[in-house]
């Protein structure tokens, strides 16, 4: 079996959500960056916790799974995250752009029937804060039919922490391709 991808979110996963009082989280770094199409004297206010390169690096690093940015950040989390973070440059899923007003139009997170499409068959692993109870049974069906699947949801206002990796690793090591290894 090849190696899963490991999709990986942005908002809420690398950078939480903002505290009620809008101050940072101690432990991560402010930056301010510029997406694509926006006017360089409007910049978006982001902040990274600068281990998590490092933490990601770890991972990305064993070859068992293939990294690839799912964020509606599309290609601007390859050119303006990920260097923040010192990441090389990875590929992202170009989601499109629906005209929702909730990130769950019909029940389950917007991306999923995009990401279904561009999955195929694979094995994946998905880092998303935003995953209803419609997105872990379809993880679970895919599973089923023999696409393993492993929904990985970190709290949106702490984000992504190290015990995620390690459970992403846990999993990744327990596939029928990594036990041959
Ligand atoms: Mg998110």
């Amino acid at each position: 079996m090849r190696p899963p991808y490991l999709l990986l979110d942005i908002d809420g996963v690398l950078i939480p959500f903002p505290n009620a009082d809008g101050s940072t989280p101690a432990t991560h770094a402010r930056h301010d960056v510029v997406p694509a199409g926006r006017s360089a004297d409007n910049p978006v206010t982001v902040w990274l916790n600068p281990d998590y390169g490092r933490l990601l690096m770890d991972v990305i690093r064993t070859g068992l799974v293939t990294p690839v940015w799912c964020t509606s950040w599309r290609q601007d989390a390859t050119t303006l995250i990920g260097p923040l973070l010192g990441l090389p440059t990875l590929p992202y899923v170009d989601l499109p752009r629906p005209q929702i007003t909730t990130s769950h139009p019909n029940g389950y997170l917007w991306k999923r029937d995009h990401v279904d499409a561009w999955l195929g068959d694979a094995p994946t692993v998905w880092i998303d804060d935003d995953f209803t109870g419609l997105d872990h049974a379809w993880a679970a069906e895919r599973t089923v039919k023999g696409a393993p699947t492993l929904l990985v949801q970190p709290d949106p206002h702490h984000g992504l922490q190290p015990e995620h990796l390690t459970e992403l690793m846990t999993w990744v090591s327990q596939l029928p391709a990594a036990r041959t290894v």
